[in-house]
């Protein structure tokens, strides 16, 4: 007789607007695919999931889409979203992990209703009990800050889709903001400003590329250069140009601005004692968008405080999902946890 040893474990899975990351226990971070799913319009079928989908993001014929169902933040389409974590939860558990409790971290901008709908996915996909957490707890349990003190602690997570901030104290939010202005905002900022300053059309990916290279929002010592391929809206025929760091300063100051903007409302609304221990240990930064070259050192002069770039930034959410799950009766705010949710 085969004996069954226990399988069972922690899954925590990071559900954000530009890529979804899977941890087990253990095994740290198993998967990170961006959150596109590709779909046959007169079938209704997926045809592709994650980075093989986004591939097909702009190239796609007539009858197949290649959608972010995340993309701002809220869930725009249900049945997508939950075939998508399926399919997740699937490739990465297959049928090795017996019925695992998940913790999901989602955009603190989701209604509850949306959290059934990812609750009822997870259910689907094989879970024991599903547990959602909202995206800047599990980033700042994920950046090792310990939000269980009486204690203020401010985390900015700065995602695809969405900006989230907030002060946490006690387990829980005392207050935060989700804004619609992060990665993908940067990005349009992008092409605008190539569209106006050279007459150039240049793509969604290309301009992520520029904004990753030589992205820039606190002057570089040294300028660094880059070039690019677009369409000359003159001519219509392809052109290639050299891109400096200072323009791209230019083009991304003012989504910049609206974020940091954003911080500081948030810190003008937190308690004062809270506020103190804030500047004490600075503000940490999650997610993507958060390494932005010299985002830390405006963020900073900005607002006074300091700012610190988490640890493996992009992957913090998910760590954090992972960890909350071992951390639950101290924790506040986690739909899915009889105990906590006494609180709130
Ligand atoms: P989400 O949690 O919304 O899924 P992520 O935390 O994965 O988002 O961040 C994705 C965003 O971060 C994208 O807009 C991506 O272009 C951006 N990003 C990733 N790396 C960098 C980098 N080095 N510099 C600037 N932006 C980056
Ligand atoms: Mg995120």
């Amino acid at each position: 007789m085969v004996t069954m040893f226990s399988l069972k474990t922690d899954i925590g899975i990071d559900l954000g607007t530009a890529s979804v990351l899977v941890y087990i226990k253990n095994k740290g971070v198993v998967l990170q695919e961006p959150s596109v799913v590709a779909i046959d319009t007169n079938t209704n079928k997926i045809l592709a999931v994650g980075e093989e989908a986004r591939r097909m993001l702009g190239r796609t014929p007539g009858n197949i889409v290649a959608i972010r169902p995340l993309r701002d933040g809220v869930i725009s389409d249900f049945s997508i979203t939950q075939r998508m974590l399926k399919y997740f939860i699937r490739t990465t558990c297959g049928r090795k992990i017996f019925r695992p409790r998940v913790m999901v971290g989602v955009p603190s901008g989701v209604t509850e209703v949306e959290k059934r709908a990812v609750e009822e996915a997870v259910l689907q996909a094989g879970a024991s009990k599903p547990f959602i957490i909202e995206e800047p707890v599990a980033a700042a349990i994920g950046a090792d800050m310990d939000i269980t003190q009486p204690s203020g602690n401010m985390v900015v997570d700065i995602g695809g889709g969405t900006t989230d901030i907030a002060v946490l104290s006690l387990g829980g939010i005392v207050v935060n903001s989700s804004i619609k202005f992060a990665g993908d905002k940067f990005d349009e900022a992008i092409i605008r400003h190539m569209r106006k300053a050279h007459n150039l059309l240049i793509g969604d990916r290309t301009a992520e590329d520029l904004k990753i290279n030589i992205g820039t929002a606190y002057p570089r010592e040294e300028e660094v250069f880059m070039d690019i391929r677009g369409r000359d809206l003159v001519s219509g025929l392809p052109k290639t140009i050299s891109i400096g760091s200072e323009e791209m300063r230019e083009a991304l100051a003012e989504t910049i601005i609206t974020i940091i903007d954003g911080v500081r409302a948030i810190l003008e609304k937190t308690p004062p004692e809270l506020a103190a221990d804030i500047s004490d240990k600075g503000i940490f930064m999650t997610g993507g968008g958060a390494l932005l070259y010299g985002l830390d050192k405006l963020m900073e002069e900005k607002t006074g405080v300091p700012v610190h770039v988490a640890e493996n930034a992009i992957s913090c959410v998910a760590y954090g999902t992972g960890k909350a799950l071992e951390n639950l009766d101290l924790l506040q705010n986690i739909t899915g946890n009889e105990k906590s949710n006494k609180y709130t």
